[in-house]
């Protein structure tokens, strides 16, 4: 759908900024005032702009026609039955496109004082390489009219571009921006090497909306999504320069790496199309970084214990460093297990809570409740020391970090009226 579609199904929640807005820093202001609701900037720099649209689980989950609780369980089946994505002739974002680029014209921001420069943030990459296809989100800092400088971290895109580079070549990617949120999940999942994410979009479409994705073919051969507002074709070249510092999940800055180039040679985009601004650490940022996450770690305890209720990254911890999983103890020592299951999952994760059935792992005041009523640390609390981090984490040394796993479910042969909340 266009995301103006959108903006009209969540109508109610729509901040509308009418005023023009400057790239520099203005934009982030509008967007942390509001950070739960869509905030439509009609006039960034002459274009319009959206950031914060897919910032709750609700909206995600509407988006769907699911409920907040299936979301979950929709997002693991996808991640494990991935189906094919339908590939079509034509695409709304070709109505227009160049070769005459230049990135500083679009609506692209400064978000915070600190950052390098102009960033596009809520790109999915789309690669391929030997038949795998790629689909990923990495930052692009704005260098010039066709260039960036962009975060390759590595896992696949990585793995890609080395590959290419060490053919003596170029590799072709193509960067979609204004997507669907069944393809920014797809985005921000994690899966082995050569499952292309399109397919986990598409099983997604298909069990919660009855349709798989469609996919179209851009000029340089690339098979994309076809809903994007924009495309930017181009090739990451055998070149690098300063990338950073950029405020990422944990809403500190990232420090300056030497990062691949990308040089644009198209721009497609749909009539009117608004661009799509995702800003570092705050919630829409959580929701296709964490959110992809917790069907790992669900499907990791499940293997440890026999019931998992609910698996959360909360907020408060960033959506990737902290952790809440809701289980049904069946026997003493299931919420250690659950803990160590969960860190081998999630290994940028440093502080787990393991909880009973009863607690609402979406609610922060219940979980810390569970602690406060069910938890002793001498008996069910797990440190562990200098394992390998998340590199996001600025209290972690050279990548080292230690966990901490919480054990707040109720002894087994509890009784109830000692553990359970009393209700009316
Ligand atoms: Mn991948």
């Amino acid at each position: 759908m266009a995301i103006r579609d959108w903006l009209a199904a969540f109508s109610k929640d729509v901040v509308e900024v009418q005023e023009p807005v400057a790239t520099d820093l203005e934009a982030t202001r509008f967007l942390l005032r509001h950070p739960r609701q869509p905030v439509h900037l009609r006039n960034l720099q002459g274009g319009e702009a959206v950031g914060n649209l897919w910032s709750t689980r609700d909206r995600v989950a509407a988006a769907l026609r699911v409920s907040n609780a299936d979301l979950l369980p929709k997002l693991m089946e996808a991640q494990a039955h991935p189906k094919d994505a339908r590939v079509v002739a034509r695409a709304d974002f070709m109505r227009h496109e160049t070769t005459d680029v230049d990135l500083r014209e679009l609506p692209i921001p400064k978000l915070f004082p600190k950052d390098a420069g102009r960033y596009v943030t809520a790109g999915v990459w789309v690669a391929e390489w030997e038949g795998a296809r790629n689909l990923s989100f990495h930052r692009i800092l704005v260098l010039g009219a066709d260039r960036g400088a962009c975060r390759i971290v590595p896992r696949h895109l990585r793995h890609m571009y080395d590959e290419a580079m060490k053919a003596g070549g170029e590799l072709k990617v193509a960067v979609c921006i204004g997507l669907d949120p069944w393809n920014l999940l797809a985005g921000g999942t994690s899966v082995e090497y050569g499952v292309d994410e399109s397919r986990i979009a598409s099983a997604l479409t298909q069990s919660c909306l009855g349709k798989p994705v469609d996919m179209v073919r851009i000029k340089n051969g690339l098979t994309v999504p076809g809903e994007a507002e924009y495309v930017l074709e181009g090739r990451l070249i055998h070149e690098v320069h300063d990338e950073g510092p950029f405020v990422d999940a944990v809403r500190t800055y990232d420090r300056v790496r030497k990062e691949p180039v990308l040089v644009v040679d198209r721009i497609y985009h749909r009539d009117q199309p608004i661009f799509h601004i995702i800003v570092g650490g705050l919630d829409e940022h959580f929701m296709f970084m964490g959110m992809p996450r917790e069907p790992v770690i669900y499907q990791a305890v499940s293997r440890a214990v026999p019931h998992v209720k609910a698996v959360r990254l909360t907020e408060g911890g960033c959506a990737w460093l902290h952790g809440v999983v809701s289980i049904r103890k069946q026997h003493q020592g299931d919420g250690k297990n659950a803990i160590m299951a969960a860190f081998g999952a999630h290994t940028s994760m440093k502080q787990v809570v393991i909880v009973d059935e009863d607690i609402d792992i979406f609610d922060d005041r219940d979980v810390e409740w569970a602690i406060a009523t069910r938890f002793q640390a001498d008996r069910g609390l797990v440190v562990l020391h200098d394992v390998r981090g998340s590199s996001i984490d600025p209290s972690a040394r050279d990548g080292f970090t230690s966990k901490m796993g919480i054990d707040a479910t109720k002894p087994l042969a509890a009784d109830p009226a000692m553990f359970d909340k009393a209700t009316l």
